[in-house]
């Protein structure tokens, strides 16, 4: 199959609603990550995203609409709470996870009672949907377990020939897949932290609660609340340490361990006279810009050979949630603390 590139145009919108409601996949820009859309009412196009991406089958996807109208078809059940959530975070990235209503395929949901639900921002996105008359379902469109596509080349690289049409919408402002949460009536509970913050809910849900699966490794044997967090993602080919400590020691510890073709991941600014080459993600006290650089940054490693990475480790606060939650995945929860 040959795969089209198309800058985002009202005539290349169309062309890809047509394509969805014919049961096709296509590549769609978000403000979080890029999607691979499917027409989430088709159960043999729904099933296509499991194929081309290679993602395990037990991994319920996310379903995005472009109004509240489409979330009653959706929901079986959607408490206070959760209305006040829509309200103070749609659209934008952030994901709610809600009982499903019986008209919810099971391989959407990988058979679960509940249903993710997004209604996204970005003008592409919600004039895809809206056009194609039909929710979407998208996870991330990257083959599973690389870092997720935050440009339209990204996408290119993993699916170029299994779908018929990438639309290129530029890099994505958040760089970081969409806050997930459960929602019940005084209680939010974060499964994968992103560009909504904990601070963000707290203004609006009195109790917010992390789950134990963000910042650490599920324990054997235990039940994913999230089946996502349970993968090893966003892994380039080479071994990632993070190394939390002061930027000195932190290239001495490099430089001491390095192993093959070693690179160092630092904030910008620090790569001036360092020992090892290096590139960054970002700056040092800016969380949104090492949220939108972290996965393109974690792609080239691939194509420089890297086979070791050392990275500096971000702090945990606002966004920083997020990056660090990708970043300890993509290191295979290495870390070493100085
Ligand atoms: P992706 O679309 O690849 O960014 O991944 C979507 C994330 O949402 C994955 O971590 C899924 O496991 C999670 N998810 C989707 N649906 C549900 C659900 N019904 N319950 C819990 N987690 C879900
Ligand atoms: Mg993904």
């Amino acid at each position: 199959m040959k795969t089209l590139l198309l800058p985002v145009t009202p005539e290349s919108i169309k062309k890809a609603a047509r394509l969805i409601r014919q049961g096709e996949l296509v590549g769609m820009p978000t403000e979080t990550v890029y999607g691979l859309a499917a027409d989430a009412t088709n159960e043999t196009a729904v099933k296509s995203i499991f194929a081309a991406k290679g993602r395990p089958q037990d991994n319920p996807l996310i379903v995005h609409i472009c109004d509240l109208a489409m979330l009653n078809g959706l929901a079986a059940q959607i408490p206070e709470a959760a209305k006040r959530l829509a309200q103070a975070f749609w659209p934008g990235p952030f994901t709610m996870i809600l009982k499903k209503s019986p008209a919810v395929l099971d391989v959407v949901t990988a058979g679960m009672d509940t249903v993710a639900i997004r209604f996204p921002s970005h003008p592409a996105a919600l004039a895809l949907i809206r056009e194609s008359g039909r929710p979407i379902a998208a996870p991330s469109a990257n083959l599973s377990g690389k870092p997720s596509p935050t440009k339209a080349e990204h996408v290119y690289e993993d699916l170029n020939g299994k779908i018929p049409l990438i639309l290129d919408g530029g890099e994505c402002a958040v760089g970081l897949e969409s806050t997930v949460v459960t929602v019940s009536e005084d209680t939010v509970r974060v499964l994968r932290p992103g560009g909504v913050t904990v601070d963000d809910l707290k203004r609006v849900v009195p109790h917010v609660e992390v789950d134990s699966a963000v910042l650490h490794q599920l324990e054997e044997g235990r039940k994913a609340a999230s089946p996502g967090m349970k993968y090893k993602h966003y892994a380039p080919k080479a071994k990632v340490v993070i190394i939390d400590g002061p930027l000195p020691a932190f290239y001495e510890y490099a430089l001491r361990h390095k192993e093959g073709n070693t690179y160092c991941m630092v904030f910008e600014g620090e790569q001036t006279d360092a020992p090892l080459p290096c590139l960054t993600y970002g700056g040092e006290e800016d969380e949104a810009s090492q949220a939108r650089s972290l996965f393109d940054c974690l792609r080239r490693f691939d194509e420089l050979g890297a086979d070791t990475v050392f990275a500096r480790s971000p702090a945990t606060d606002g966004v920083g949630l997020a990056v660090y939650n990708r970043l300890l995945r993509a290191a295979a929860f290495q870390v070493v603390t100085l």
